[in-house]
């Protein structure tokens, strides 16, 4: 079976076939950086890293091209410099970088590219004034806007009636703009405000403008795929069509489309302006490991909504628990050995997760009832398809020394066994045995060998 991912433009599946499968693009919408990012975020990136990985897997890991920007200026940024008397840059700079390791914990691959707004600011400036002398943009009072009438598809990627789409977006009603649809290029800059100097006076960019632009130079004119948030789809991707196709002679931005379903606390998106957010951050702190997060937030299909709840984050860990028991029998290296076709072919139609996870708990559980070689090829199979999907990458050994968001930690246990060796050697036993129990009562083994105790969680 060939590739095939829901179009959002087209609203439908569709065979997935690049324009040039020596050279895939993707491109994702990436965070704006001014503070930690919350685990919504993160459900965006790692199912566009799976995608990533699939497309890799298909086209050859050294054929995809996949950029994901880092939105570095912009009112928040601004905002949080003030407030906290810190540089724009020093800021943009730390929770880029946090944002980067926090991934890679969620054993997400780099993107090929990374491209920063501000890096991009000359280029901006000329989409912009080929876009005033195309006729698709105005400059009026130190602002230049797009002219959403120059563009008669403007709306056709969220689909809704242009005008309820308006309303719903709260377009913001300015004195200068021609239609209140019409959206910032180019805005004038406080005396206190990082700025440029344009045409149109010193001043910064519009949010969208800064996608059109990377993509273009990053990637190319119309690329293969791009993705983002499905609240991203109105008004931000139909301005970065529209910006691109009025400055490309009508090339299209983007061949397919992908946006990934909300992260939801109860019934809420999760969103820092409602504030029912967790961070990433504060879970990887918890000590919960970055792949039960991952396989947290792939246990929904991307498109679909997901409930984030702390008996979720439990539920994951239970369920690698099971595969790291069978994954520490054998430490040898996948060999030639293949992820089985059923993950395979689940994640090939649109990224279906919850087929891949019944595949892999289908090939656990064969591989739990084989002895031998038999076995040992099952397992190493199992390695194969979570090397694909970006689990299995822990030691097994530690695994089973992670702590799982509630109980002991590792140090505190290290601390424990000490004290009882320490209480053994002077015949303390009654220390020493209560040490073992208690332990025990909260699942944690102790097995005495000939180097001394080591110890794992049950
Ligand atoms: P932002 O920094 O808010 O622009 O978001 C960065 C990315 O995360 C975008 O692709 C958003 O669409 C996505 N995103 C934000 N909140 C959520 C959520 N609750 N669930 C899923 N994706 C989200
Ligand atoms: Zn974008």
């Amino acid at each position: 079976m060939s590739l095939q991912f829901y179009d959002t433009m087209a609203r439908k599946k569709r065979a997935f076939e690049p324009a040039d499968p020596k050279r895939v693009t993707m491109y994702v919408c990436g965070p704006t950086v001014y503070n930690y990012t919350h685990i919504g975020n993160a459900r965006s990136a790692i199912a566009f890293d799976l995608l990533f990985r699939v497309l890799r897997h298909e086209f050859g890991a050294d054929h995809v091209n996949y950029a994901r920007n880092f939105t570095d200026i912009d009112d928040k940024i601004i905002k949080a410099s003030k407030e906290t008397g810190a540089p724009i840059d020093e800021i943009t700079k730390k929770f880029a970088q946090v944002y980067l390791d926090e991934l890679g914990e969620l054993n997400a691959l780099a993107p090929t590219g990374a491209p920063r707004a501000t890096e991009h600011i000359p280029e901006m400036i000329a989409l912009v004034e080929r876009l005033v002398d195309a006729g698709a943009a105005y400059a009026a009072d130190g602002h230049v806007l797009f002219s959403v009438e120059s563009f008669a598809e403007y709306g056709r990627l969220s689909g809704a009636n242009r005008d309820e789409m308006i309303a719903g977006a709260r377009v913001e009603v300015a004195p200068y703009k021609k239609n209140p649809a019409d959206f910032v290029l180019w805005k004038p800059a406080a005396e206190d405000e990082p700025g440029w100097d344009s045409p149109w006076g010193r001043g910064r960019p519009g949010w969208h403008l800064e996608c059109s632009v990377m993509i273009k130079k990053g990637l190319g004119e119309t690329i293969d795929i791009h993705c983002g948030g499905q609240d991203l789809r109105f008004p931000h991707h139909e301005n970065e069509i529209a910006q691109s196709a009025c400055a490309h002679d009508g090339a299209p931005l983007a061949r397919y489309w992908m946006h990934n379903g909300f992260l939801r606390m109860g019934t809420d998106k999760m969103s820092k302006s409602i504030g029912n957010v967790v961070l990433t951050h504060q879970l990887l702190k918890d000590g919960w490991p970055g792949e039960v997060i991952r396989w947290a937030l792939l246990s929904a299909h991307y498109r679909q909504p997901l409930e984030w709840t702390e008996d979720l984050l439990r539920q994951s860990k239970r369920q690698l628990d099971r595969f790291y028991r069978l994954l520490e029998e054998v430490a040898d290296d996948i060999g030639e050995a293949a992820a089985p076709e059923s993950v395979v072919l689940a994640l090939k139609d649109d990224l279906n997760t919850p087929e891949a996870y019944a595949g892999l708990h289908e090939l656990r559980d064969i591989a739990a009832q084989m002895d031998g070689a038999a076995r040992r090829n099952a397992i190493l199979r199992l390695r194969a398809a979570g090397r694909l999907m970006g689990f299995f990458e822990a030691d097994p050994a530690s695994w089973f020394k992670g702590v799982g968001g509630d109980g002991p930690t590792a140090e505190e246990i290290d601390a424990l066994l000490l004290k009882r060796a320490e209480a053994r050697k002077a015949k303390d036993f009654a220390t020493s045995d209560k040490i073992r129990d208690d332990l025990a009562a909260q699942g944690i083994v102790i097995e005495d060998g000939a180097d001394g105790a080591t110890w794992r969680r049950e």
